[in-house]
C-alpha cells in the first residue's frame, strides 16, 4: 500500500470522523427504554481527529484497541462492540501517524472510548483530575478495560479544571465539563467554518429517544449532575446555535462523511 504523504496542518479547522465500529447491546433496560421506543437498539462508535493549524487532538477512541486485529486484517470485536478496520489504518489514510497527534482528550473512560488510548501515549493528554483518578482507582472500574489505557499514566497529562478549556485558544475547540455519565465526563464543541458550531456528545445521551423522552441511565455515576449537566449543555446550544451530534446514535451516525472526507 502506498503510503499517503504526511498531512500539513490545515488553513483552517477540519473534523475528521472515523468509523471505529458498532456496539450491539442485547439489554437496554439501563436506558430505561424499552426495545419497542428505540428506532434501533445497536450504537455507533466513531473517532474523530480535530486538525486545527495550530495542531491535532483525538476526540474518543473507540472500543476495540488495534492490537486486536489480525495482520490479514478482517473484523476485530470487545466485549459488544465490533470494529471492521484499525484506528491507525484508518488515520494513515488522511496522512495521520499517532505520533502526530499533539493532545489526546477523552469524553470519558468506559470500555467503548479508551480502546486505542494507548496508540496516543505519546500525546498530551487532557483530562480532569477526577476522571484520571477512577481510571486509576484500585480496584478498577468494571466499566472499562484499564489494559487500554494503561500506558497513559505516564504521558504528558495537562488537568482540566475549569468548566471550559479553550484547547488552541482561540474558541474554536472547546472541551466542556459535563459530568455525571463519569466523574469527569466531557463533551467537546467545535466552531466549524462551513458547517457551523456542533457539539460532540460523549455519553451526555446514548440513544437519541433518551434525549426525546428525557431518560437518565440507571447506571450513571450521579444522575442529579447529569440532569444538570444536560439542562446545561442544552442551554448551550442555544445560545451557540451549534448541532448536537449524539456519538453512539447509529442512525445520525450513519449520515455523517467519514474519513478521508471531513468537516471544516
Ligand atoms: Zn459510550
Amino acid at each position: 500500500m502506498a503510503q499517503p504523504h504526511k498531512a500539513e496542518p490545515p488553513k483552517s479547522l477540519r473534523l475528521y470522523v472515523f468509523d471505529c465500529g458498532s456496539l450491539n447491546p442485547t439489554d437496554t433496560s439501563a436506558y430505561q427504554l424499552k426495545k419497542e421506543e428505540l428506532a434501533t437498539t445497536m450504537m455507533s462508535v466513531p473517532c474523530f481527529l480535530v486538525a486545527h493549524p495550530k495542531g491535532t487532538m483525538i476526540w474518543d477512541t473507540g472500543a476495540v484497541p488495534d492490537s486486536s486485529f489480525k495482520p490479514g486484517g478482517g473484523p476485530a470485536t470487545l466485549r459488544y462492540a465490533t470494529s471492521a478496520k484499525p484506528l491507525t489504518a484508518r488515520l494513515a489514510e488522511v496522512g495521520y501517524a499517532p505520533t502526530d497527534i499533539k493532545y489526546l482528550a477523552l469524553s470519558h473512560f468506559h470500555w467503548d472510548h479508551v480502546g486505542d488510548a494507548n496508540v496516543f501515549a505519546s500525546a498530551t493528554w487532557l483530562v480532569p483530575k477526577a476522571e484520571r483518578d477512577i481510571m486509576f482507582s484500585d480496584p478498577p472500574s468494571t466499566r472499562t478495560e484499564p489494559q487500554n489505557f494503561s500506558e497513559l499514566k505516564n504521558s504528558k497529562t495537562v488537568f482540566i479544571a475549569k468548566d471550559e478549556y479553550d484547547v488552541f485558544g482561540d474558541k474554536t475547540v472547546v472541551i466542556k465539563s459535563a459530568p455525571g455519565h463519569s466523574p469527569g465526563h466531557q463533551v467537546l464543541f467545535l466552531r466549524l467554518a462551513k458547517t457551523g458550531p456542533v457539539v460532540l456528545s460523549g455519553d451526555l445521551y446514548h440513544y437519541p429517544e433518551e434525549r426525546k423522552l428525557n431518560k437518565i441511565p440507571t447506571t450513571e455515576f450521579n444522575a442529579a449532575q447529569t440532569v444538570a449537566s444536560r439542562a446545561a449543555v442544552e442551554a448551550y446550544l442555544k445560545k451557540t446555535g451549534a448541532q448536537l451530534w449524539i456519538q453512539h446514535d447509529y442512525t445520525a451516525n450513519a449520515k455523517l462523511k467519514k474519513a478521508p472526507a471531513f468537516y471544516e
